[in-house]
């Protein structure tokens, strides 16, 4: 079990204990706060924006460039992240995920195209993430039981993927975003870890934090665009308040030298700015913070009895 922020091991723990059976009287209050989780969605940078599967080919491919700099850096702090993997990238690089494997890595799907849910039918989705598993699977022989599907894109207009994914094998999904932007999110999700009733299935949210009159995520183009300590105010809030964070990044945004190629301005915007930033920021995030994978946070925060079951008419936003 991690402290997930070492400045707050000494003196916080009896506040915070108080703050913690306020809210949830009926568990056993405690002084040791769970580890965050680290997850990266294992693509390559010509992945992470909207070309389609059929194009892949044409790109420039740099995975190993911004996928080597993580995982060195992992190593250093001996630090164990969820690796949502796209199927396609399984296939193409076996080797990447027999190393993460050997690492200690979890690895996860991340379907095999990169196709948004919503875009999708039930039964497409179902294939992408049936073989995902299945290609990872046979690379580590270990069982695949989490799921993040690109760009968050499970929203209440496709909430029968969280069904399809406690059909195919799948117990943790982590593609819900509690907060609304121009392509995704639920406004209605809880910001914790939860069950869903009808389905069994757990699901991690993305995890928010306000500041300025407005929410943020812990991760990503937020954590990029903004100054360090925003991302580590968030965290040390979410400590506070005894909410687990995961932390969400891509191998790309490692790799400040991929290629510039125009899409989506909005999603220009985000997609470039601040590269240089993530190396830096990331060591100042793994000094500051403990982490570890998405199925071992969730076993510690399942092992505190605080996974509560909601049914899933609470994301119908
Ligand atoms: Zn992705």
């Amino acid at each position: 079990m991690g402290i997930s922020s070492r400045n707050s091991r000494k003196g916080s723990s009896f506040s915070t204990g108080l703050s913690y059976s306020f809210l949830f009287s009926n568990f056993t209050p405690y002084n040791i706060m769970q580890a965050n989780c680290f997850t990266v969605d294992f693509e390559d940078w010509y992945q992470g924006i909207e070309i389609p599967i059929s194009l892949w080919h044409s790109y420039e491919p740099r995975i190993e460039k911004g996928f080597y700099k993580v995982v060195e850096l992992l190593a250093s702090r001996n630090v164990k992240a969820t690796f949502f993997t796209l199927g396609w990238i399984a296939e193409k690089y076996p080797h990447l995920v027999r190393e993460l494997d050997a690492a200690g890595h979890e690895l996860g799907s991340h379907t095999y195209s990169h196709e948004k849910v919503y875009h999708q039918t039930a039964q497409e989705f179902r294939e992408e993430i049936h073989r995902t598993k299945n290609i990872i699977e046979n690379i580590t022989g270990k069982k695949i039981v989490t799921h993040r599907s690109p760009f968050f894109s499970i929203t209440s207009k496709c909430l029968w993927a969280l069904d399809v994914l406690a059909e195919e094998g799948y117990t943790i999904d982590c593609s819900v975003s509690p907060i609304k932007t121009w392509r995704y999110g639920i406004s209605t999700c809880p910001d914790e870890i939860f069950r869903i009733k009808e389905n069994n299935l757990i699901e991690f949210p993305v995890s928010k934090f306000s500041l300025l009159g407005k929410n943020w995520a812990v991760g990503g183009a937020y954590f990029r665009i903004f100054p360090y300590f925003f991302t580590a105010k968030g965290l040390r809030y979410r400590d506070k308040a005894n909410l687990p964070s995961m932390f969400y990044i891509h191998p790309w945004e490692y790799d400040a030298e991929h290629p510039r190629v125009k899409f989506e301005r909005k999603a220009m915007l985000t997609h470039y700015a601040r590269l240089k930033k993530t190396f830096l920021n990331t060591e100042k995030l793994l000094n500051e913070f403990t982490f570890d994978t998405v199925s071992n946070t969730v076993k510690n925060y399942e092992q505190q009895n605080r996974i509560r079951t909601i049914g899933i008419d609470i994301l119908r936003d």
